[in-house]
C-alpha cells in the first residue's frame, strides 16, 4: 500500500549537547514544514551511530503532535572529541499502525560547533548535585503555544477560552493544552529568599522557587509537578543565566495550583513516577548512612 503523505520536510535539525559525563544528555531539535496533510498516522524516531554509514534506531515512536524535540540519555560522553551522528525520520504508518508506509529522513547530522566546555561544565556540576545530591524529581508539562484552537471552547470572536475547567484544552485553549510531561530533576521548593521577597514587596504565600538546568527552556504558564508529594504548580516567574547565549541555568518561582483543578488531570504515567520516587528515596537512605 503506498503511502498518502507527500513531499513532507524535516527543516532546522540539529544536536545540542546538554551536559556530559554521568549526566549525559544530547538533545534532539527539529521542525516540520508547514503542511495541511492530515498527520495523524506519522511518528518520528530517532537514529544515532557513531558514523553517519551506521545507525540504529535509540527512540521509541514519538509522537507528530508533541514538542519536536527529543532527549539522548544514554550515551556517556566523556571524550568529547567522540562524535555521534543523528537522524531524525518520519515514517507514515498505516490507519492501523502495524506497517510502515514510508519514511521522510534528514541527512545524518552532528553538534556543530566548538562546545563551551566552561558552559558545560557549570550545567553538568548541577545537574548532578539535582540528581544525586539534594533536588527533587518532577515532570515539566510546556504549554502549548501555536497549536490548532481548542474546538470545545475557544471563542475565535473574543479569543479567549470560555470555560476553565475544558478536558479538552485544560483551560489554555489549545487542543491537549500542555505538550507531554518532560522529567526533570530541580532543586524545587525552597521559600523565595527573603531578599526577593523584600525587592517584591509582598510576600505570597503560596509563591516557592525553583533551581534548574538547561532542559527544557521554563516559561511562565508551564506546569511543574513536584512528584513525591503529587504537587502541581504553575510557573509565575522565570530567568535565566546565559553564556554565549546558551542557557546555562534557570530559575523563579511558582505557585501551588488547587487539587480540584482541572490541571491535576494532565497524564503522568506511574511507572515513570514510581521508577523516580524510588530513585529520590534510595538516595534519601544512602544520604543517612
Ligand atoms: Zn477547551
Amino acid at each position: 500500500m503506498p503511502g498518502r503523505l507527500r513531499e513532507l520536510e524535516i527543516t532546522d535539525f540539529g544536536a545540542t549537547v546538554l551536559s556530559t559525563g554521568e549526566v549525559s544528555r544530547v538533545l534532539i531539535e527539529w521542525e516540520l514544514k508547514e503542511t495541511r496533510q492530515d498527520l495523524t498516522n506519522m511518528k518520528y524516531f530517532i537514529d544515532r551511530g557513531e558514523s553517519p554509514e551506521e545507525m540504529a534506531v535509540i527512540s521509541s515512536a514519538l509522537p507528530y503532535n508533541d514538542l519536536k524535540q527529543f532527549v539522548d540519555y544514554t550515551i556517556e560522553l566523556r571524550d568529547l572529541q567522540k562524535l555521534y551522528y543523528y537522524r531524525v525520520r518520519a515514517v507514515e504508518f498505516n490507519t492501523a499502525g502495524n506497517t510502515a508506509l514510508q519514511t521522510f529522513q534528514t541527512t545524518p547530522f552532528t553538534w556543530n560547533g566548538e562546545l563551551d566546555l566552561v558552559g558545560i561544565y557549570v550545567i553538568d556540576e548541577h545537574e548532578f548535585a539535582f540528581k544525586f545530591c539534594y533536588g527533587t524529581p518532577t515532570m515539566i508539562f510546556k504549554k502549548k503555544r501555536d497549536e490548532e484552537n481548542c474546538p470545545d471552547c475557544f471563542d475565535a470572536v473574543l479569543a479567549r477560552v470560555t470555560k476553565s475547567n475544558c478536558r479538552t484544552c485544560f483551560g489554555v485553549g489549545k487542543i491537549g493544552g500542555y505538550y507531554n510531561g518532560i522529567v526533570a530533576w530541580m532543586d524545587f521548593g525552597q521559600d523565595m529568599p527573603a531578599s526577593a521577597v523584600a525587592e517584591s514587596g509582598e510576600k505570597q504565600s503560596n509563591e516557592i522557587s525553583f533551581r534548574f538546568t538547561n532542559y527544557p527552556e521554563i516559561r511562565i504558564g508551564d506546569i511543574i509537578v513536584d512528584l513525591q508529594p503529587n504537587k502541581f504548580f504553575r510557573v509565575t516567574n522565570v530567568s535565566a543565566t546565559e553564556k554565549r547565549r546558551a542557557t546555562l541555568l534557570q530559575f523563579g518561582q511558582v505557585s501551588e495550583i488547587k487539587r480540584d483543578e482541572i490541571e491535576y488531570a494532565l497524564s503522568i504515567d506511574d511507572s515513570v513516577r514510581d521508577a523516580l520516587v524510588d530513585e529520590l528515596e534510595q538516595r534519601r537512605k544512602e544520604v543517612e548512612f
